[in-house]
């Protein structure tokens, strides 16, 4: 049994700021060397235009070879319904389809308007509702919850209000995203607090936390303390957003194992076993940039995991 289910994004939120292309042999590898340790869910892809996010061409083909593996679940990112379409047919377990709260930053991602883009994922809803046979849930993940580094502030309310009729269209699951660093762990309790009594226990929320400004674990307690027990990270803290100069680093799984395990909340996963993955990683990728405390400083003396 796990108390806090930890998502890996690396593959997608890492590998598409990377001026190099990883393999899809190293992806492939990077998912399964990663599942062996514990982590079950990974967001291994995003059905993007080749030309705009070259870094992840081959979203069909990764997809298609980690479904296979019993017991991985497979989301990939669809930020319209021909990535829905494609996501489908490779076969994922999970479409996180991506509105960005703030109409600027949805603008500059999409090109479309944030009402623009809800009618498209009431689209991808109608079609995963026809969907015959392996039908995916579908995630709406909300970019730019806690603030926009084009427009600045993002009220809450507007998260609320984008949250319900996404959830209204069929939505099966939220995430929530501080997609720049914006947020602190009081923002992170209200807004999760407020959408805890919007939707109950109806609706899975999650936490996709980035530690742009030195918040991002200070945010994970605080979404903890919330009740929040599914986060997104990224294996030495790959990540950021092409459309947010100076969005780096999305919190580092390995940090975020350590803190819940330390804290008794057991991950599931093997944190040194994880440890190994990361510098095999950090190898493949010598030019990306690795963050993470865990890694440069070990564990502790006599530490121990929280499931022993
Ligand atoms: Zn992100």
């Amino acid at each position: 049994m796990i108390n806090v289910m930890i998502r890996e994004v690396g593959l997608r939120d890492g590998l598409q700021m990377l001026p190099t292309v990883m393999t899809t042999a190293d992806k492939l590898d990077w998912i399964f060397s990663e599942f062996a340790c514990g982590v079950t869910e990974f967001e291994a892809s995003s059905f993007v235009s080749a030309k705009l996010v070259p870094q992840l061409s081959d979203a069909a083909e990764v997809c298609a070879h980690a479904v296979k593996m019993s017991g991985l679940t497979v989301s990939a990112l669809a930020p319209n319904l021909k990535g829905a379409e494609f996501g489908i047919a490779a076969g994922v377990d999970k479409i996180n389809f991506v509105i960005s709260v703030s109409e600027e930053h949805n603008q500059a991602n999409v090109r479309r308007s944030v009402e623009q883009s809800v009618l498209e994922f009431a689209r991808v809803a109608e079609l995963l509702k026809a969907t015959k046979g392996h039908r995916p849930r579908l995630v709406a993940g909300l970019a730019t919850s806690f603030g926009c580094t084009i427009s600045g502030r993002v009220l809450e309310s507007n998260v609320r209000k984008l949250a319900i009729s996404l959830v209204k269209l069929g939505a099966d699951e939220l995430i929530i995203a501080d997609t720049v660093g914006y947020a602190d762990p009081a923002s992170i309790r209200s807004v999760f607090t407020s959408l805890r009594a919007d939707f109950g226990e109806a609706i899975p929320i999650a936490a996709h936390l980035h530690d742009t400004r030195g918040l991002g674990l200070a945010n994970a307690l605080a979404a903890l303390e919330g009740g929040v027990r599914a986060f997104d990270s990224s294996l030495g803290g790959l990540g950021g957003c092409p459309n947010s100069p100076g969005a780096t680093g999305n919190v580092p799984t390995e940090d975020l194992v350590f803190m819940c395990e330390s804290m008794g909340l057991r991950t599931g996963i093997d944190l040194p076993r994880l440890l190994q993955v990361r510098s095999k990683l950090k190898h493949q990728l010598p030019d990306a940039p690795f963050a993470g405390s865990i890694a440069r400083a070990g564990l502790p003396k006599g530490w121990d995991r929280a499931s022993h």
